[in-house]
């Protein structure tokens, strides 16, 4: 007996033998295209065809699956006319000089990311959707792939990596005991029909299922639990209800707000943009509307590897969170490791006071190895988007000299070897240190930007250990030492012709927005799922007031 978990997506309980669905493998490639207009126009003539295919798979649904399952195809066809997804397929073929199946894919794995980023089963049910109209494009605009049906009379229990829309609805649904799919956590297009269908089905059991079913065998699927047991023992399941959450209140806000801008009712407009650790939290970026990325903590890549993270590793990394963000601001911070973010491989002394030592940009530049091979990644991906690096730790005008010239020598060096870069990368600082915001009128004119650091700033402010969760009653987060260095660090910005953002958790604390904006604060970076609650507060604040 073998057990496989994934998610339950239609309750119910199917015993019956199990039929691998194989599919031809699409890979789409980028290809650089100089000539944006006629990709335009074969994308649009794409579109068009699939708009065609799936209204004549809404006839041939109907009868299969009835009014219910064949309103997804109609959903589909207006997915195909949806601003956001065009928008998003156009600007990348027309911004980045990618083909049409490159830009597709990409932004159907961001689409797909963002609606699996929810907790609403019915707004993951899009991810799915925006997957198959997406490979509906692909497949018009590059060629066919098609799964083969099981070809045996009796009920089967479908087993795929993956399945669309299109494909279930191929399926003789009299002869469908159960769906279940290695991949697709989010992927709930599966679900819609078989729930249709009144099927059950598990999704995202892993490609380890796959490898080891055979036809013939026999399964038991546990449609709610989400669990497969192939070759079982003798077992009954129980039949369950399906599981539908319903987050209407947070789907409300996010229709209400996605698209608006960030303005104040006396008419003062800022940015509001989202900390990512990861590039798995590009999802969540895009579905809450963030405006870019204010701060993208790049030591996680470093935390999570077990050696030190290659330049063509980071490369990758950062240009796909670039592509993926088109031509929003995307600000990657440099490694920030040390104090409470240790990693083992890079043997750093223990030290008595870590808060207070070698970390941050103090590591870069003590080991210029591993700091040129970060920027080196970060210059490279800068041709893929809209790019600003940010150090981190900073104290001192000789610091960001030395950064300075280590990203001079870097560009010469990826210049003359040949490599495309962008030369609108904004450089900025971290105003993190009481000594930085102090001096901040020395560095703005170093640098093209600040973004404050108010974890770092308040417990070197106010000498609270920002890990010591005894120090909670002496740490005032709205300490007024602490305010009036942002103050003072915006007013040095301003003065320079910067901008300053605030990419501290501070940055998400509703009841200072307004001071914040009083101050000319002109970015705010929290985390996703705060982005829309701080832009309904903006919208809320009147400054005349
Ligand atoms: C900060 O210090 O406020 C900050 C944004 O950086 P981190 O939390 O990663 O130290
Ligand atoms: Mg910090």
């Amino acid at each position: 007996m073998r057990y496989f978990g994934g998610k339950g997506v239609c309750g119910g309980i199917a015993i019956g033998k199990i039929s691998v669905l194989r599919r031809r493998d699409a890979t789409v490639t980028r290809v650089k295209i100089t000539d944006t207009a006629s990709e335009l126009e074969r994308f649009e003539a794409a579109r068009s065809q699939a708009i065609r295919e799936l209204d004549e798979l809404y006839e041939k649904a109907l009868p299969e699956v009835g009014e219910a399952g064949a309103q997804i195809f109609d959903i589909h066809r207006m997915m195909l006319d949806d601003d956001d997804y065009n928008e998003s397929i156009r600007t990348m073929i027309e911004k980045q000089q990618i083909n049409a199946e490159y830009a597709t894919a990409l932004t159907a794995d961001n689409f797909e990311a963002m609606f699996g980023a929810m907790d609403d089963s019915y707004m993951q049910a899009r991810a799915a959707d925006v997957r198959d109209i997406s490979n509906r494009l692909i497949r018009v605009l590059s060629g066919t792939s098609e799964v083969e049906t099981p070809s045996s009379g009796e009920k089967l229990i479908i087993c795929a990596d993956d399945l669309a829309p299109s494909e279930t609805v191929a399926l003789d649904k009299s002869r469908v005991l159960a769906f279940v799919t290695a991949h697709g956590s989010t992927n709930s297009h599966t679900a819609i029909l078989a729930r249709s269908m009144n099927i059950p089905a598990v999704i995202g059991v892993g490609d380890a299922f796959l490898a080891s079913v055979r036809d013939g065998e026999t399964a038991i699927v546990n449609g709610q639990a989400g669990e497969v047991t192939v070759s079982p023992d003798d077992e009954a399941m129980r039949e369950a209800e399906k599981k539908l959450a319903d987050d209407t209140a947070a789907r409300q806000l996010l229709e209400e707000l996605r698209g608006k801008k960030n303005i104040t009712r006396d008419g003062t407009q800022i940015q509001i943009y989202a900390n990512i650790g990861s590039v798995d939290n590009i999802g969540a970026v895009l579905l809450n509307d963030a405006g870019g990325i204010g701060l993208f903590r790049s030591e996680f890549l470093y935390l999570e590897s077990s050696d030190f993270p290659s330049e063509e590793e980071q490369f990758g990394i950062y240009k796909r969170v670039l592509e993926s963000m088109a031509d929003k601001k995307v600000i990657i911070r440099t490694l920030d490791i040390g104090a409470d973010k240790q990693v083992g491989y890079f043997g750093l002394d223990k030290e008595e006071n870590p808060a207070l030592g070698l970390r941050a940009i103090r590591i870069c530049l003590t080991r210029p190895e591993v700091f040129i091979t970060q920027l080196r990644a970060l210059y490279r991906a800068s041709a893929y988007g809209n790019l600003g690096i940010m150090f981190p730790m900073i104290t001192s005008v000789t610091e960001i000299a030395e950064i300075l010239e280590y990203c001079r020598e870097v560009r010469e060096d990826l210049t003359r070897e040949g490599v495309a870069i962008s030369d609108n990368v904004e450089l900025g600082i971290m105003i993190e240190t009481p000594a930085a915001a102090v001096i901040s009128d020395k560095l703005a004119p170093m640098v093209d930007f600040f973004s404050v650091g108010t974890n770092d700033l308040t417990q070197y402010t106010l000498a609270c250990d920002r890990q010591n969760p005894k120090l909670e009653e002496f740490c005032d987060t709205h300490h007024e030492a602490v305010l009036r260095l942002i103050e003072y660090a915006a007013k040095s910005a301003h003065a320079h012709g910067k901008w300053i953002g605030i990419c501290g958790e501070l940055a998400a604390d509703f009841t200072l927005t307004k001071t914040f904006l009083q101050m000319g604060i002109d970015e705010l970076s929290v985390s996703p799922p705060y982005v829309l609650k701080l832009r309904d507060t903006v919208r809320g604040i009147d400054l005349r007031e």
